[in-house]
């Protein structure tokens, strides 16, 4: 039997204006880069989808090279499309990407016109959509003009293959110019995606630029991968990410100094009635971040990590206590 939404699913979310756009994204939104590839089981990736939604989570961040192997997340996300999620496709907030290298030869990477209409042509076909609600170009390409990559944008808007467009992982300068460029093309960027969490700051630059252009900002590895939790308090999980194979995070990233932080930072989690992973996912929803995309492995995570947004206040001095520890 195929699944039936909870009928409850809007009742817990926080929904959050995408900078000065008509779009609200679920303070939480759920990523698709590990564990949902054709190394993963489909009842797996099924479950946390289910049940990502039924907690209110209606915007799935995918990209053209999510696997492994690259393009197996947007396939396998294309099956569950195909078989359970259709009838909710319009309750939902799909992204993909391109910009990272995804197949051989001069046209499968960069910003060119020519990789990134491609690219998005093979993402609806794998995900089984006629079009996505937004499409990012992955990242910054030094080669290509910048004019060519917004003219690429505005020619899959014009095409009706996405609804909204935005940018990641450009630089506040890089940011800025692109936005300067998408607006004298007609083209709204209706969002940024960036590396933000409390350990990783360095893209506060971009988000302020972003609040200056009333773009919206979705911050990724809000959990640093899974350093920002308890899971690797007394050692490491044979399944967690850091003793997989994953090139992103492996075991020196454990380090004493990181444990003697992340351990000080869950007491003052704890007196806040909180689990670390909520703590660091109300910090980084603080200001002008629209959203965090979150990770995961089991649907559990999933469910811990919503629990965040029944406290996202901060006081100061909880503020300065997290710089203290992070920063000393
Ligand atoms: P996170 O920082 O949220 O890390 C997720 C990992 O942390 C999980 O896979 C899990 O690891 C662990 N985890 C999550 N919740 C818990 C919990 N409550 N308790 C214990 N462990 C937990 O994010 P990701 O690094 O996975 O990135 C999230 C998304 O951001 C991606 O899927 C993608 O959509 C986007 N992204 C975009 C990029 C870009 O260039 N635009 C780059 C990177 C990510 P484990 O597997 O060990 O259980």
């Amino acid at each position: 039997m195929s699944y039936v939404a909870d009928k409850n699913r809007y009742q817990e979310m926080k929904y959050n204006r995408c900078g000065k756009s008509g779009l609200l994204l679920p303070a939480i939104t759920l990523g698709l880069w590990h564990n949902f590839g054709d190394e993963n089981s489909l009842a797996n990736v099924k479950e946390m989808l289910f049940g990502a939604f039924d907690m209110g989570i209606t915007h799935f961040d995918l990209a053209n090279n999510y696997g492994p192997s690259a393009g197996s997340a947007e396939s396998n996300f294309g099956e569950v499309m195909r078989t359970d999620l259709k009838p909710y496709r319009d309750e939902l907030v799909i992204s993909t990407k391109a910009g990272y290298g995804m197949w051989e030869g001069p046209y499968g990477d960069g910003g060119s016109k020519k990789y990134l209409i491609s690219s998005l042509d093979q993402s609806l076909k794998r995900m089984n959509l006629d079009y996505v609600d937004i499409f990012y170009h992955h990242r910054r390409d030094p080669e290509t003009p910048m004019e060519e990559t917004v003219e690429a944008l505005k020619s899959i808007l014009d095409q009706g293959k996405a609804l909204y467009v935005g940018i990641s992982n450009y630089n506040a300068e890089d940011t800025r110019t692109m936005i300067k460029l998408m607006k004298e093309a007609g083209v709204r960027c209706l969002i940024h995606q960036m590396f933000y969490n409390m350990l990783e700051r360095h893209n506060e630059k971009v988000i302020d630029v972003l609040e200056q252009e009333q773009v919206g900002a979705i911050a990724f590895s809000p959990l640093a991968q899974g350093r920002l939790t308890n899971k690797y308090f007394n050692g490491i999980p044979a399944d967690s990410r850091a003793a997989g194979t994953s090139p992103f995070l492996n075991k020196e990233g454990i380090t004493d100094e990181l444990l003697k932080k992340t351990k000080a930072l869950n007491d003052l989690a704890e007196s806040r009635g909180q689990s670390l992973s909520q703590m660091a996912l109300a910090w980084t929803l603080r200001g002008h971040v629209t959203s965090v995309i979150i990770g995961a492995s089991k649907l559990s995570q999933i469910k811990e990590n919503v629990g965040a947004i029944q406290k996202l206040d901060f006081t100061a001095e909880e503020l300065q206590a997290i710089d203290k520890i992070l920063l000393g």
